[in-house]
């Protein structure tokens, strides 16, 4: 079954999460009022004894609770409609995802997720990079000059993750540039590596609707720009023939479908196509 962009999010946060609001029934409401037919819920998987994800990431005791609140609600729509006209209107599909941040160590972890979890899919993405100066993981939004070593570390940990072969997507690839604030011959080598890299293994990028939503930053000329997604580095996708898709990034159920709006709009600014999503007779999916 084929999905169009306008009927898919697949990057969806929730409570559990702890910096999101919302149940998950709650965004599967909202979901179906705004008129998408596939929702995979992507929350940032918990990873024991890291000190940044406390607070910040659902611990890693409630994973089992996500699993079965996202499977409950898989069985719910599966169950609730009684003639093919309601399923085929009314039917949303729902997946069990996850949003991991990279860490080669965790490689075998996340395949277990796949393997013996049964997720239906996962996507990665690389948010935190070691502060020297404040002696700690930060936020890659919350640097104003990003180091080169961090931006080389950024390219290393994110490419890693698209060879790693256990993703669907590469979330928000660009969000370094919330941090790294110039379009520099840097930044051009950082996302040629990231995009050829996507393309060689051919796996959609995401432009990534929260970024939009945020509070605009001001970069190196003075000038001010949303922090994600960048303009320059989408040109510069589309120029290598990456694929792209774009999701919400919702954190909360208003914004489940927010990327209609938003995203949809940068996309036809710069031309982006966006791509559509399949999935096969065995419930996987992949891009059209
Ligand atoms: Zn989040
Ligand atoms: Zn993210």
């Amino acid at each position: 079954m084929l999905y169009t962009p306008d009927k898919v999010n697949l990057h969806t946060h929730s409570f559990y999460c702890k910096h999101g609001t919302g149940t998950i029934a709650e965004y599967v409401e909202q979901a179906k009022a705004e008129g998408l037919t596939l929702l995979g819920f992507s929350e940032h998987c918990p990873l024991p004894d890291r000190e940044y994800q406390k607070g910040n990431r659902m611990d890693f005791p409630e994973l089992p609770l996500y699993e079965a609140d996202i499977r409950a609600a898989q069985t719910k729509e599966q169950s609730k409609y009684t003639t093919e006209i309601e399923e085929k209107e009314k039917k949303i599909t729902i997946l069990l995802g996850a949003e991991c941040d990279w860490l080669p160590e965790e490689k075998s972890f996340y395949e277990e997720l796949i393997q013996k979890r049964n997720y239906d899919y996962l996507c990665c993405s690389v948010h935190h990079m070691f502060d020297p100066v404040r002696g700690k993981e930060e936020f890659l939004g919350r640097f104003t000059t990003l180091p080169l070593g961090h931006l080389i570390e950024y390219v290393k940990l994110y490419t890693d993750a698209l060879r790693s072969g256990i993703f669907t997507f590469g979330c928000h690839p660009d969000i370094f540039l919330a941090g790294y604030r110039r379009w520099d011959g840097d930044a051009i080598a950082a996302s040629t590596d990231i995009l050829q890299c996507a393309k060689q293994c051919g796996i959609p990028l995401e432009i990534n609707d929260n970024g939009l939503r945020k509070r605009p930053i001001t970069v190196e000329d003075g000038s001010t720009r949303q922090p994600y997604p960048v303009k320059e580095f989408w040109l510069l996708a589309k120029e290598t023939g990456v694929k792209t898709v774009t999701n919400s990034d919702a954190h909360r159920p208003i914004d489940v479908a927010a990327h209609k709006r938003n995203a949809f709009a940068f996309a036809k600014e710069n031309n982006l196509n966006l791509c559509s999503w399949e999935l096969n007779s065995k419930g996987k999916l992949h891009i059209e």
